[in-house]
């Protein structure tokens, strides 16, 4: 259980998730990882132990990108490496996940007798299959992600880039603490405030089985069952 940070705006992003996940750093992680998506490539970088060793390997090999997530990991399910790292990618769709996918064994040889190749021993993986599975046969990146939900249980944070989707970045949260970051045509996400204060002191808390989609623009937010949430955006001091 460790920490998520997201940007979509017209920054750089993977600097600015760098440092925003050096604000969570309070939470204990054995790895790290950024996912920067541009001209419909989606890099990634990740490192084991602390985020000085992301920080390091973003010096030799940078991205460029004004979307992307992060995280930090706390290893559950797979032992603490670069490959276990976060993001996680299937097709097109990259993840991020704090928390744990209960029956995730069940879902991996569900997915394997359909012919999916995994390349990390997270439990986390199987959310990216299960979202980019539905993507591929034409449904929306959000209600992929909706019923991807209704399939898994579990604890989660959760936050998605889509390859083919720049202009926005889906978030769900059941058990996990997520917040969203309201700027000026920029927006971020956190799994805790202190991530966001050097950018914006407007936030809104997503409450669990909620999803939001988040844009340049601002957010909509989701109940479990589709329906429209509003939740208004505090002020904090
Ligand atoms: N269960 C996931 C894993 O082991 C996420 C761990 C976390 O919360 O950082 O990769």
């Amino acid at each position: 259980m460790c920490g998520i940070v997201g940007y979509i705006g017209q920054r750089d992003a993977a600097p600015l998730i760098l440092e925003s996940l050096r604000k969570l750093e309070y939470r204990v992680y054995d790895s790290a990882g950024i996912a920067v998506l541009h001209d419909s490539r989606v890099s990634v970088r990740r490192a084991e132990g602390k985020l000085n060793n992301l920080a390091a390997t973003l010096e030799r090999q940078p991205m460029t990108g004004t979307i992307g997530i992060g995280h930090t990991r706390w290893a559950t399910h797979g032992r603490p490496s670069e490959n276990n790292a976060h993001p996680h990618s299937a097709g097109d769709i990259v993840v991020v996940h704090n928390g744990i996918s209960e029956q995730y064994l069940e879902w991996k040889q569900q997915l394997i007798k359909r012919g999916t190749h995994f390349s990390s021993e997270t439990d986390s993986e199987i959310v990216a299959h299960l979202v980019a599975e539905k993507v591929a046969r034409g449904v929306d990146f959000l209600v992929a992600v909706q019923r991807t939900l209704r399939e898994i249980h579990g604890s989660y944070a959760l936050l998605f880039l889509n390859r083919r989707d720049p202009t926005r970045m889906i978030v769900a949260k059941n058990s996990t603490p997520i917040v969203i970051g309201a700027g000026d045509g920029e927006m971020f996400i956190a799994s805790d405030i202190p991530a966001l204060l050097d950018y914006t002191r407007k936030v809104a808390f997503l409450e669990d089985g909620e999803i939001g989609e988040v844009t340049v623009a601002g957010f909509r937010l989701f109940d479990g069952k589709g329906n429209p949430v509003k939740r208004p955006v505090k002020q904090i001091t």
